[in-house]
């Protein structure tokens, strides 16, 4: 690629591994009768042959996404994670934390103060600096862990969290490329970017959410040698299992999304030549990059339901498929719902009972793999 240098270590080869095409920015949710071609940009990922950072490649300013009502997955899994961070004996009483967050909401700020830690004023070091999906956020990725290195107190302890770019790749995770999402981090990538840093792993945790996240802890190099533990060498091991630095792995995720755009086509044209009625669920801007990459428009499929009121008189960007209400759901009657928002099959089967009672049904997009369309039509 021209001109593109690493996100972290400046370095200018790598290789374009996934590309999902014109993308619009995944939260710009157009009126419905804004008839304007919607701005795209592409969407692609790039591996760093250096240092073997996944990273977007091209960098469209995106307007900030909205703070969302937190998923009680993360909720859940935060109270987890300061429980186990605080029996490591990580967690200093009346010592100073600083947050460094994501603009998706999920402050584990409540959790720490709980804890006796006393948030930082102005440019006071830290005992500990939490990034809870923050560092992502970064198109200067080095320049950002060089600022959280600097804010840290001597003995201090970064707490980085990251979803695992071996949890992408296994579970064909192509999805988590997002435009505003800078980096998908491997262990062995990121411990080379605290390297350059100044700073070393000490330990960590795993955790389910998304599939498979980590919990790095990392302090100064001055701060005693000592090698990483055994939880960091087991993340090591399973990146080296996984193949995270190779270019041809990382492809995998082009065959996935490929596949999975594939099959929602195909479906979708079968059951409209059936006269089935498909109806979606869910206008979520992860159900974007699938509906261009499968080519679908308001003749496949007429409307995704929301039960947002903020989404309503929308269309799904880049498309021109219509948001609706519930209500369409009686009103139109449809044979099947597709649910794009993944683990909520139970949740709306009860929400809205009208449609399996009047002989509809749910799929979800998500939780069939790859040809699962195929074999339940
Ligand atoms: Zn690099």
């Amino acid at each position: 690629m021209d001109h593109h240098a690493c996100r972290a270590c400046r370095g200018p080869a790598g290789h374009l591994v996934l590309d999902l095409g014109e993308q619009p920015a995944c939260d710009y949710f157009p009126r419905w009768d804004d008839a304007r071609p919607d701005p795209v940009y592409p969407l692609q990922m790039w591996l760093c042959s250096s240092c073997g950072l996944a990273q977007l490649l091209t960098d469209p300013t995106v307007p900030e996404e909205p703070r969302g009502a937190e998923p009680a997955a993360l909720v859940a899994q935060a109270a987890d994670a300061v429980d186990r961070v605080a029996r490591a004996g990580l967690l200093p009483p009346r010592g100073v934390v600083t947050e460094y967050g994501s603009p998706h909401g999920g402050s584990w700020l409540g959790l720490l103060t709980q804890r006796g830690l006393v948030p930082s004023s102005d440019g006071q070091p830290a005992d500990v600096i939490l990034d809870c999906f923050g560092l992502m956020h970064a198109a200067d990725q080095a320049g950002a862990l060089a600022a959280r290195a600097a804010g840290l107190a001597p003995g201090g302890m970064l707490l980085l969290q990251y979803h695992c770019l071996s949890t992408i790749i296994r579970r064909g995770q192509w999805n988590a490329l997002r435009h505003g999402h800078y980096a998908y981090y491997s262990t062995a990538a990121l411990i080379a970017m605290l390297a350059d840093a100044g700073l070393r792993p000490r330990t960590a945790w795993r955790f389910d959410l998304y599939g498979g996240t980590a919990l790095l802890a990392a302090s100064r190099d001055a701060d005693g040698s000592g090698e990483p533990d055994e939880a960091v060498r087991s993340l090591l091991a399973e990146d080296a299992r996984t193949g995270v630095k190779d270019p041809a792995v990382l492809r995998g995720l082009q065959h996935d999304a490929w596949v999975r755009a594939r099959d929602l086509h195909e479906w979708l044209v079968r059951e409209a030549s059936a006269g089935r009625k498909v109806v979606g669920y869910g206008a979520a801007s992860r159900a974007v990059a699938l509906l261009r990459l499968a080519e679908v428009d308001r003749g496949l499929l007429p409307a995704v339901v929301d039960a947002s009121p903020a989404k309503q008189d929308l269309r799904m960007p880049g498309t021109d498929i219509p948001v609706v209400t519930p209500a369409e759901l009686t009103v139109r009657r449809p044979d099947t719902v597709l649910l794009f928002v993944p683990d909520l099959l139970a949740e709306v089967r009860s929400a809205f009972p009208e449609v399996e009672a009047s002989g509809g049904r749910w799929v979800d997009v998500e939780a069939h793999g790859s040809g699962g369309l195929e074999q339940d039509a």
